[in-house]
């Protein structure tokens, strides 16, 4: 394709885009395509001549488009809000368009610096202090395995130098709580730490937050046992009910242990903020990380509700010098004059090759501006409240956490329904609204039972949209 060709089908794929996103809300929001489904309008073989664009924008609509589940669609209200603003879009567009090789900084210095810039920004925006330094990785799976390999490395004392963790004489333990995303669990794994040294500890019967007294007992008992404890993980925002872990009072944990662990290092805290880190943007949501400055590493990702388009996930640390001493390579073909005198991100993470991601984060906060993400972010609290309001004020209906954000938390408890037949309703009036494409929420376990989850925070969601979803869940449950 020469650049004029380019020119001339990027102009009907950014008109495809836009009207796309215009006509977006007339979509059923659950794609409702089958298993196979998709793939099987293709060939087999791969193509042996080539298509008109036209013809490709057409095939589009016909087999792409219906197996896509709207999470852009004003009434998605599953999962989290993965919020790809079209200013976001541009910013990847553009990246794409340069098409740069981040492999050092010689290999792109914009790329770094760039980079450099907006996790700086965000940084402030978020009210962090200037003791963090970030990168731009391209999910919070991802940061958080970096993290504990940093973590892991931090309790051996750089082990990997030498035999790694096969020759620690005792085993090293991670904690977390029933509420942490599976990436957590994940990522010890991965780490080697093994299922069994991965403690869950108790959690709030009512808020789902970690409670810290069961975590000092926790530690105190491995220790006990000759276990290591490397690294606790904390959730600002768990996945299920957005409960937040009260990090000051885990990081007077991590304190009380200096010293007692064996090694001179603390037990690594990580933060695991992914969905709402969005929220530290608002200064008067920031009591809910309270704390956050004393742990060694945090991760949050634009890529939901804040709205740079997937992939774009932050990994804060405070101390850059342990993650680079984990991660760095210097293989002889990269080498430059400038080393030494420049970020290079290879040695922040796990890949070497990296895209010029900041350019989405730059496009987003230069054209849609902080102000109305702001304004955009409080509308969303304030929507999810008000949803909160009517489940908490009909009767039959509850509220099964309390609403720290924008997610809440539902089921409705027709009297006498317990157990797996009060399981065998949420799942079918869930079900009547999935299948119908006007909604989509997501169901959850939380305990023993199922719950529905109404995370708000499209970027195109409304107060009118929670007016009809209040509408549609009442409906549901009557049928
Ligand atoms: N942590 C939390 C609290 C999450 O809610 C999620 C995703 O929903 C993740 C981690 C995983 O995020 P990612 O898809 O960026 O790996």
């Amino acid at each position: 394709m020469t650049p004029e060709e380019f020119r001339e089908a990027g102009h009907q794929l950014i008109d495809w885009i836009a009207d796309y996103r215009t006509n977006l809300e007339r979509a059923p929001v659950r794609s409702v395509v089958s298993p196979g489904e998709v793939r099987s309008a293709f060939d087999a073989k791969p193509p042996t001549e080539t298509l008109a664009f036209e013809t490709l924008l057409e095939r589009m609509d016909q087999v792409v488009v219906p197996g896509v589940m709207q999470v852009q669609h004003p009434m998605h209200f599953g999962w989290f809000p993965a919020n790809a603003t079209l200013s976001s879009v541009l910013g990847d567009i553009a990246s794409s368009g340069l098409g740069t090789l981040g492999l050092s900084w010689e290999s792109c210095p914009s790329l770094t610096e760039v980079e450099e810039v907006v996790v700086d920004w965000l940084r402030q925006l978020c009210g962090m202090s200037d003791q963090w330094t970030g990168a731009i990785q391209d999910t919070a799976s991802t940061a958080t395995v970096t993290a504990a390999f940093a973590a892991r490395e931090r309790a051996t004392g750089l082990a990997q130098n030498s035999g790694g963790l096969q020759s620690e004489p005792r085993p090293l333990c991670f904690y977390t709580t029933s509420q942490a995303h599976s990436s957590v669990a994940k990522a010890a794994l991965l780490a080697g730490i093994g299922w069994d040294n991965i403690t869950m500890v108790q959690t709030d019967p009512v808020t789902f937050a970690m409670d810290p007294n069961d975590l000092r007992s926790k530690i105190r008992a491995d220790i006990d046992a000759g276990k290591l404890p490397a690294m606790i993980v904390a959730c600002s925002g768990s996945t299920g009910v957005t409960a937040f872990d009260p990090l000051d009072e885990v990081a007077d944990v991590v304190a009380s242990f200096v010293g007692e662990t064996g090694v001179d290092e603390p037990i690594w805290l990580h933060v695991d903020a992914a969905m709402a880190g969005s929220a530290m943007m608002l200064e008067e949501m920031r009591p809910l990380f309270d704390g956050a400055e004393r742990a060694d590493s945090l991760t949050w990702n634009p890529h939901k509700w804040m709205g740079a388009i997937l992939d774009c996930s932050l990994l804060y640390v405070r101390n850059s010098a342990e993650l680079t001493s984990v991660m760095a390579t210097n293989p002889s073909y990269l080498r430059s004059a400038a080393d030494g005198a420049v970020t290079q991100y290879r040695d922040w993470g796990i890949p070497l090759g990296r895209r010029f991601r900041a350019l989405k984060v730059w496009f987003q906060l230069e054209l849609d501006g902080v102000d109305a993400i702001q304004a955009r972010l409080r509308r969303d609290l304030a929507n999810a409240k008000w949803f909160a309001d009517q489940v908490e004020a009909a009767e039959d209906w509850e509220l099964v956490a309390p609403l720290t954000l924008q997610t809440v938390c539902v089921r409705h408890r027709p009297p006498g329904l317990t157990g797996d037949a009060l399981d065998a309703h949420t799942l079918a009036w869930l079900e009547r609204i999935n299948s119908s494409g006007a909604a989509f929420c997501s169901a959850s376990r939380l305990g023993d039972g199922w719950m529905v989850r109404v995370s708000v925070g499209v970027e195109t969601t409304e107060s009118r949209h929670l007016e009809a979803l209040w509408q549609l869940f009442q409906e549901s449950v009557n049928l």
